[in-house]
Formats: C-alpha cells, structure tokens, sequence
C-alpha cells in the first residue's frame, strides 16, 4: 500500500469535512508515492516522535495536532516548524494529522474523558452544523427501487444509528427532447410525460461526490434532474465536547480526585465558595477535551454542575462564579489519552501494518510539585 492510499483510508476514518474552518486536517507533508511501512500516533509531530518513527520502522506519522497550521512563506532553517519539516522529509516520512475532525467525533477526544469518568447518557455538547446535504432526484417509477439501493450503498441516508433514510412522492414529469437528444424515454420533438419518483436524501457533506457519481451511474437519463442543498441545522451527532451524567452523585472533591487520578495533572478549578456547590455534590459534567474554555456557557445552559478542560482565562473562572465549578487540567493531559482512540479507529483499517502508539513524551510541560 502506497502512502496515498493510506491518506485516502484515513479521510475516510476522520472526514476532513468535519474540521472547524481555521484548522488544517488531512496530509501535511512527505511523498505520498512511498510505500507504507507503519504508522506511529502521537500528539505533536516532534524529534522525540520522529526518532521513535525510524526506530519502529513507521513512516507514517498521524498526530492530533497539525505540524503546519499557520501557512509557511519560506522553509529555512529557522523555526521549529521548519526544522521539523526537514526532518520530516530528510527520514523520509509523512505527517497526516487529525485534528478538530477528531475533536468533532464524539467517542473520540472528549470520548475518553467522559468513558474514564463514567458518564452515562452523553450527548455533544456544541453540535456542528452546515455538514448535512440534503439530494433531491427525479427518477422514473420503475427504476426507483434499485436506484434508491444505490444511493444508499454509495453513503446516501445514514446518519447515526439509522441507515437507510429516504423520502419520496410519486408525480408526473414532463420533458420534450430536443434536436440532438439521445432520450432513454420519448421521442425528438414531441413532449413525453412519465410517471416518476421525488425521491429525497440527506448525507455529510464529504460524501457528496460518492453520491453524485453513484446517482448519475444509476439513472437511466441522460441528463438526470437533481437538486443539492446545504442544510444549515445542527447536527447531534457531530461536534465539541461532551456532557453525561456521573451513575449517582458523588462530592465535588471526589470528583475532582477522580479527573486528577485519570489525567495525573495538578488541576486548577473555581473556588467552591464562589459556585452554587460549595459543600454540594457533583452529578452532571461537561467536558471538552484540549482548549476547550469558551464552550463554558453551554455547559451551563446544559445543566452540568462541573465543565472540565484546558486553558481557562481569569474572567472565565469570574464569569462562571455562580453557575458552575470550571476545572482546568493541562492541555497536553486532556488530550494524551485521545491517541489511543485515533489509534484504535486507524487499526481495523490497516489489519497488516504497525500502528502504534508513541512511547515518546508527548506533553511539552512538566509541574513543580
Ligand atoms: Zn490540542
């Protein structure tokens, strides 16, 4: 298997489409034409990661963070960016990263959080929108059903737990072919009106060339009637971070106790005092695993007592004094355990190569303690 094909699996595993609008998912660098020897997971494209790369035998780095995120004018010798793309390039390795896709996922990044924590019942908390297409196609009453089998093959119709999802209204259409027309149904120059199918699907956005070519393969037209739409909804079952509830309520310091436990972090959280839980217990939490601090307020609005993350600024500890208890937990701690969940989505799909998790540090701090 070449590098190339190993990209296209992994698109496929952390759809590019689902990354928030700033960011740089996908293939970042190295010659896709080599063949692939292993992949090595990890947080940040780094010379620890990179020694441990060659050491294992994976030319395939994916990490959780983009090596190139800012646009590069120049790659010199400066910079640790540029540094590390030589590197990169003189091992003879190639860097995919999956970044807000994967915090988009919901078993992913804050997956691990909430399955430590033992949250029952998640849902996302800041669902994405503007992911969803909805198809509306024409097609004559007798070729419906199996042109609907087709669709749904090529991705048409499955959302979350529900596959196979369609709607269609039986009408009449009418066209008139004109002089250089080839018409599966109907003769040049004379009106036909045929019995047909409205039939409508709704799919993620990235998989609109699959569907398109899978509808104009299946119709019989050869000019196939279709309308495609944006949908501007949300949807539940994509987006940054989660809230569940804890099986019984326990006291905030046990809760505490236990997220320190997982993330081996000192932790830095809301003085109780300043919270509605001082001497309270703790039920509902929201998490959102990596920079996750602005999403506070819909922790709240979801009734969460605790909203767990990283990188919290002074006036989010003010702001949120009254509503709930914030905790912060290093960046790099929240989003560690996530590597396994990338590594474990990448695996069934690479059965007869390596890949692995990295051994190598991944988190750029250390405490005082
Ligand atoms: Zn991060």
């Amino acid at each position: 298997m070449l590098i190339d094909e190993a990209v296209r699996i992994l698109d496929q595993i952390f759809p590019p489409g689902l990354q928030q609008s700033y960011d740089r998912c996908g293939f970042q660098c190295g010659r896709t034409d080599r063949p692939l020897t292993g992949i090595l997971v990890g947080l940040d494209v780094s010379d620890e990661l990179i020694e441990e790369a060659l050491e294992q035998g994976c030319n395939l780095l994916v990490t959780h963070h983009p090596l190139l995120f800012d646009p590069l004018t120049r790659i010199g010798n400066s910079g640790r960016v540029e540094r590390l793309v030589h590197r990169v390039l003189e091992a003879g390795l190639a860097v995919y990263a999956a970044h807000t896709n994967a915090d988009a996922m919901p078993d992913t990044v804050s997956g691990a959080l909430a399955d430590a924590l033992g949250l029952r019942n998640t849902r996302v908390l800041d669902p994405l929108k503007g992911i969803l297409r909805q198809l509306v196609v024409y097609i004559p009453a007798d070729h419906a059903e199996t042109f609907r089998e087709a669709l749904f093959q090529a991705g048409a119709g499955h959302l979350g737990n529900y596959g196979e999802a369609s709607f269609g209204v039986l009408g009449r259409g009418t066209f008139k072919p004109l002089d250089g027309a080839q018409p599966f149904l109907g003769q040049v120059g004379q009106r036909e009106e045929v019995e047909e199918w409205r039939l409508e699907f709704v799919f993620e956005a990235w998989k609109t060339p699959a569907i398109l070519e899978a509808m104009t393969q299946a119709h019989p037209y050869q000019e196939v009637a279709y309308q495609l739409y944006p949908l501007e909804q949300k949807v539940s079952g994509y987006g940054m971070g989660l809230v569940g509830d804890l099986e019984q309520e326990i006291p905030l310091q046990t809760a505490l106790q236990r997220i320190k436990d997982f993330l081996g972090c000192p932790l830095r959280y809301s003085r109780p005092s300043q919270t509605p839980l001082e001497g309270g217990r703790i039920r509902r939490i929201a998490l959102c695993g990596g920079a996750g601090a602005s999403l506070w307020p819909l922790a709240q609005a979801a009734g969460a007592d605790l909203y767990l993350s990283s990188e919290f600024k002074h006036h989010h500890f003010l702001d949120a004094g009254g509503h709930l208890v914030l905790v912060e937990a290093g960046h790099a701690e929240t989003e560690i355990p996530a590597c396994d969940r990338l590594r474990q989505r990448i695996t069934p799909l690479f059965r007869t190569f390596a890949v692995l998790n990295a051994r190598s540090s991944q988190n750029p701090t250390v405490y005082l303690t």
